[in-house]
C-alpha cells in the first residue's frame, strides 16, 4: 500500500491537476511567486492579492474598470505614414508592427477614449507597454494631440497613463520629434485652463519621461513604478558612484518631490475623481446607486402604481 499511496497516487494527482489547471488560468506573481487565479487577478486590476505587486494592465482593461459601467467611446486618431524610413533590423518594421498587433489585439501603442468616471466627464489616453514597449511613435504623438484637442473641444480634463521605454527607434528622428509635438499638445490644455493629470505606471522612461509624462498639473504614480530618463546602470557608469536604494522608483521620487502621489491601482479611480472634481470646480461625487434615468422616464407597472399612490397622498395632504 505504501508504494501506491506514496508514489502512484501523487504521480496520478500531479498529472490530473496539471490537466485541470491549464497555464493560462493561473498567473504567477513575479514578485512573491503566489499563483493567482486569472479572474481574481483581473478583478483586482492585475494587482497581486498577496503582496500588492502591480503587474502590467492593458489600456482597454484599465478603461473598463475606470469608466462608469465600463462604457467609453474611443477617440479617432489620425494614422501617420507607415514605415517612412524603411527601417530594418533583424526584422522589417512593418513585420514587427504586425506581430505586435497580433499579440495585443490593438492597432498601436496608445488608446484614447472619452467617457464618464464617477459621472465626471473626462478624456483619457493610455499607453500600452505590451505593444513594442509602449514606444513613442508618430501614432502615439498623434494620439496625444487628438486627446488634447478632444479635451479642449469638450472642455474636459485629460488623464494620461504613461508606460514606455522611450521613443520608437524604428522611426528614428520622427519618433523623437513627438517630444516637442506632445509638449505643444499639453500647452493647448494649459491655455484652455484644463487640468492635465499624468498617472505614471511601470515603467515610464526615456523620451516619454522627458516630455508629456512630466508636464502634468498633478503627477500620480503606481507603487514601485520605475520612472526615469536614463537607465540606472548608465548613470552609475557616468557618475562613477553607487546609486541609492530605490533609485528611480515611485516612492523614492515621491520623497524627492518629483511626484505628488503614489496611489494603488485599486484606489486610483476614486482619487482621480476627487482630484478632477476639485480642479474642475464640480461638487463632490455622489456615492451610491442612483436609479438610471430610463427607469424614471418609463416607469414599470409597479413603479407607476407607486407614483400614483404618492401623488394621491400628496393630493390628500394639500
Ligand atoms: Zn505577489
Amino acid at each position: 500500500m505504501n508504494w501506491i499511496t506514496n508514489y502512484v497516487r501523487p504521480r496520478i494527482n500531479s498529472i490530473f491537476s496539471r490537466r485541470e489547471v491549464p497555464e493560462n488560468l493561473w498567473q504567477k506573481c513575479s514578485e512573491c511567486g503566489t499563483m493567482l487565479f486569472h479572474r481574481e487577478l483581473s478583478d483586482n486590476l492585475n494587482v497581486c492579492t498577496n503582496c500588492d505587486h502591480h503587474m502590467a494592465i492593458t489600456p482597454r482593461a484599465r478603461f473598463d474598470a475606470l469608466f462608469d459601467g465600463g462604457i467609453f467611446t474611443e477617440v479617432d486618431v489620425p494614422e501617420p505614414i507607415a514605415d517612412p524610413l524603411k527601417f530594418r533590423d533583424q526584422k522589417r518594421y512593418p513585420d514587427r508592427m504586425k506581430a505586435a498587433q497580433k499579440k495585443t489585439g490593438e492597432g498601436e501603442a496608445m488608446l484614447v477614449a472619452e467617457g464618464e468616471m464617477g459621472r465626471t466627464p473626462i478624456v483619457t489616453a493610455a499607453q500600452d507597454f505590451s505593444f513594442m514597449g509602449g514606444s513613442m511613435s508618430m501614432y502615439v504623438g498623434n494620439a496625444i494631440i487628438a486627446a488634447a484637442e478632444r479635451a479642449v473641444r469638450l472642455n474636459r480634463p485629460l488623464v494620461l497613463f504613461s508606460a514606455a521605454g522611450g521613443a520608437r527607434m524604428q522611426e528614428g528622428i520622427l519618433g523623437l520629434m513627438q517630444m516637442p509635438r506632445t509638449t505643444i499638445a499639453v500647452q493647448m490644455l494649459k491655455q484652455a485652463n484644463l487640468p492635465y493629470i499624468v498617472v505614471l505606471t511601470h515603467p515610464t522612461t526615456g523620451g516619454v519621461t522627458a516630455s508629456y509624462a512630466m508636464l502634468g498639473d498633478v503627477h500620480i504614480a503606481e507603487p514601485n513604478a520605475l520612472i526615469g530618463f536614463a537607465g540606472a546602470r548608465v548613470i552609475e557608469q557616468t557618475i562613477r558612484e553607487k546609486l541609492p536604494e530605490g533609485f528611480q522608483r515611485a516612492e523614492y521620487l515621491l520623497d524627492h518631490g518629483i511626484l505628488d502621489r503614489v496611489t494603488k491601482r485599486t484606489d486610483l479611480r476614486k482619487e482621480l475623481i476627487t482630484i478632477i472634481r476639485m480642479l474642475m470646480d464640480l461638487p463632490p461625487q455622489i456615492v451610491g446607486d442612483l436609479p438610471p434615468p430610463e427607469a424614471m422616464d418609463e416607469p414599470t407597472a409597479e413603479a407607476g402604481n407607486e407614483t400614483s399612490a404618492a401623488a394621491e397622498t400628496e393630493a390628500a395632504a394639500t
